[in-house]
């Protein structure tokens, strides 16, 4: 419940950050935000706050909110003239009528959208009813496809619907937690708080680490494995070879509850110890100890992010994992399960509304004829289309082939966090009409909107989020909107009516009033399905705090874990054994490009840094893009500590300072994901093509999920400074 303390307000709401989900008490005195401080009773956090929670009230400041916000409709009717600010009825029939034209001329597929796992779920759902549902397009994708894409497919492959099975408080029953491809105690601090709180109170926890660096999460751990890059499939297949030949799988789970363990095993064969350990560069006798951690373990959990899913193999990865977990029945008990963590706050709402090009509303299937029927007529179409859209990469891509010809982003920077950026930017320069939707007028993609739709952001809206953990927080809004600011669902209903008059359709399919009442249209669709939450209510939300899914009709609480019973949501009720084989990464380190290039993401900052780039105390423990190289290398090299140096990819090249880091192996190089133009330029070398390190990533997409190579580029790295 909202309080008031003194003459302050304090209203109860989500860190908008990562996809932890942590619950923040907002104190404002009715004009700003003054305050913030953790929701001692959200179950995600219990009050815990990071560095970036904790400083969240300082991105609200007015002077901020003046100098960096989007507050007014911009609009420019030819490329090369300046946008003026317009009135949004201006603008808003402006766009109208240019989808009008451009869709008579050349079809629904022509436009396309990319929206934001920071969105709201409502804003979410409306986005993609708009797409799908009004104009028959499913070119509707989200900057969650460079985050959680193969996490989905691997679930989805696997165990039948995307669901993670886990939640946070399986930390506290969790014997063995093997983290791989993630860094919670930079990615997601208030959960490896928890961890490590576990592990107090249970000494005999083991954690092991699999990462090509030795990062922060990988010290504390009982055993570090510092894998090669992108070598994930052939340790997990590694491992339960181990774990077969030592019995410390269970048939009787296998037989019961899975199927496809035959072919797995024939797979497996090849994946002998001696050969494992030479792809990974570990040695045996820790990939033994491992396997037999593991498997021996009462409950085993696997936390992973971005090192799994931002690959070309980032499905198999996933689906080696789960195999690794039903084989040894590590699932669906206490403390046990593969369990991903989100990237974004709410990279999981999108997923259930189906914002996503290949799939639709609640975990329904985008080439399934009957699902496609089902939402249509929850929607009051005649149809949504058949045809895949395109996904992220592939939506730039066909902006540059001229099939796409207007772009709408919502709340996302592409220009910023695509791979490959040079290709992007021609894409944002190529289309016929670029329109940003956005709070902050700073991003890199703002710089090349032909229209700029200016939206509320965090502390303004209302609506709800999913975290990590399948939990649904709700929250109301502290500050009204600034500007002529709206909320991102109010700016697409505006848009669609106004489609819908002009093109002749009489009864609007979005009749929405507020965003509850979007939300219980979703809550509708989930009827039945796996993530039913017919149950829930905005009401409940606000009575009895945020809740996980499923939460059905009649139910009295969400369920903490899934596939307690060994039911699994299949065709046969069984889960999937999927034969995965290890391929190395897209583009190999060779003579020209000997260094393994590996991004990820700094302790204090968050994304593209539009937010957290505004608090000066966050650059505290980064002040400046860096390349982190061994000690070794900088020798080799002849690079000294501070030093600039060219760093190539087969893309561009990127100047960077250079520095030793105890976590780098010899010939790997790490660069921080946050830094874009802006702040590149802040040293005085901007110059054409100095868009950050994503104009060195690699365009390789994963052939299941799509989601591209961003954790691996190879590249040569050069003294900048000659004496
Ligand atoms: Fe926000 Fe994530 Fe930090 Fe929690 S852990 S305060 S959600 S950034």
């Amino acid at each position: 419940a909202d309080t008031e303390k003194g003459t302050l307000k304090e209203v109860k709401a989500t860190c908008c950050y990562c996809g932890v989900g942590c619950g923040v008490i907002v104190q404002s005195d009715g004009k700003q935000v003054v305050g913030v401080r953790g929701d001692p009773d959200h179950p995600a956090n219990f009050g815990r706050l990071c560095t970036k929670g904790s400083t969240l009230h300082l991105t609200a400041r007015p002077a901020l909110q003046q100098q960096a916000r989007a507050l007014y409709p911009e609009l420019r009717t030819t490329r090369n003239s300046l946008r003026k600010q317009v009135s949004w009825d201006e603008t808003m029939d402006f766009i109208a009528r240019k989808f009008v034209g451009t869709i008579r001329e050349h079809g629904p597929d022509s436009v396309g959208f990319y929206i934001s796992g920071q969105l709201l779920t409502e804003d979410y759902y409306v986005f993609n009813k708009l797409a799908k549902g009004l104009i028959g397009t499913n070119n509707v994708d989200t900057n969650s496809r460079l985050c959680m894409s193969s996490a989905v497919a691997g679930y989805k492959q696997t165990l039948g619907t995307d669901a993670p099975p886990a939640c946070y408080e399986d930390f506290e029953h969790a014997q063995v937690i093997f983290i791989v491809g993630a860094n919670p105690a930079y990615a997601h601090p208030v959960l490896y708080r928890r961890i490590e709180e576990a592990r107090r109170k249970n000494p005999s926890m083991k954690i092991i680490a699999a990462d090509p660096r030795r990062t922060d999460t990988a010290r504390e751990a009982d055993l570090f494995l510092p894998i090669l890059p992108g070598t994930d499939v052939a340790l997990f297949n590694g491992m339960l070879h181990i774990c077969m030949q030592e019995a410390l799988i269970d048939p009787a789970y296998i037989d019961a509850h899975t199927e496809g363990f035959a072919e797995l095993k024939n797979t497996l064969a090849d994946y002998v110890p001696k050969v494992v350990a030479e792809i990974c560069g570990i040695s045996e006798e820790d990939l033994f100890r491992a396997a037999r951690w593991f498997g021996e373990s009462k409950a085993s959990l696997s936390l992973y992010c971005q090192g799994l899913n931002q690959s070309s193999s980032g499905t198999a990865k996933n689906a080696a994992l789960v195999n690794l977990h039903l084989a040894t029945h590590q699932i669906g008990r206490p403390g046990a399960g593969p369990f991903s963590l989100t990237g974004q706050p709410n990279a999981m709402g999108g997923r259930e509304v189906g914002g996503m090009a290949n799939i639709i509303s609640a975990h329904r299937e985008l080439a399934n004829p009957g699902h496609r029927a089902e939402v249509a007529r929850l929607w009051g179409v005649d149809e949504v289309p058949a045809k895949p859209g395109k996904t992220a990469v592939e939506m730039f891509e066909a902006v540059n082939r001229g099939e796409i010809k207007i772009l709408w982003i919502a709340c996302t920077n592409p220009a910023q966090s695509m791979p490959e950026q040079k290709l992007v930017r021609e894409a944002l320069k190529k289309a016929e009409l670029v329109i940003v939707q956005e709070a902050y007028k700073t991003t890199a993609t703002v710089d090349y909107a032909d229209v700029l739709l200016p939206a509320t952001t965090w502390s303004e809206k209302e609506g709800t989020v999913t975290n990590s953990e399948r939990r649904i927080t709700r929250f109301k809004p502290v500050l009204s909107k600034p500007g002529e600011a709206m909320h991102d669902w109010e700016i697409v209903i505006d848009f669609a009516r106004r489609y819908e008059r002009l093109s002749g359709r009489e009864k609007s399919i979005f009749p929405y009033k507020t965003p509850e009442e979007i939300w219980n249209e979703h809550r509708e669709s989930t009827r039945g399905r796996d993530l039913d939450i017919t149950g829930l209510s905005y009401k409940i939300l606000e009575e009895q705090g945020p809740q996980q899914w499923p939460f059905p009709e009649g139910a009295s609480s969400g369920r903490k874990r899934l596939y307690e019973d060994g039911a699994f949501p299949t065709p046969s009720g069984r889960a999937r054994f999927v034969s995965t084989v290890f391929k190395p990464v897209a583009e190999p380190v060779d003579i020209r490009y000997p260094f393994h290039m590996l991004t990820g993401r700094l302790r204090d900052q968050w994304h593209g840094m539009s937010r957290t780039g505004t608090v000066a105390q966050l650059f505290s423990h980064a002040a400046e893009p860096a390349v982190v190289l061994s000690q070794e290398d900088m020798e080799k090299s002849l690079i000294k500590q501070g030093e600039l140096v060219h760093v190539t990819s087969r893309r561009g090249t990127q100047i960077f300072t250079a520095m030793a880091g105890d976590d780098m192996r010899a010939g790997q190089a790490f660069i921080g994901m946050h830094w874009g133009e802006e702040y590149v330029s802040g040293r005085g070398y901007k110059g054409e093509g100095t868009y950050g390190v994503n104009a060195l990533t690699c365009p390789a997409i994963d052939p299941s999920s799509r989601q591209p190579e961003l954790k691996h580029a190879a590249v040569r790295i050069l003294k900048a400074e000659l004496p």
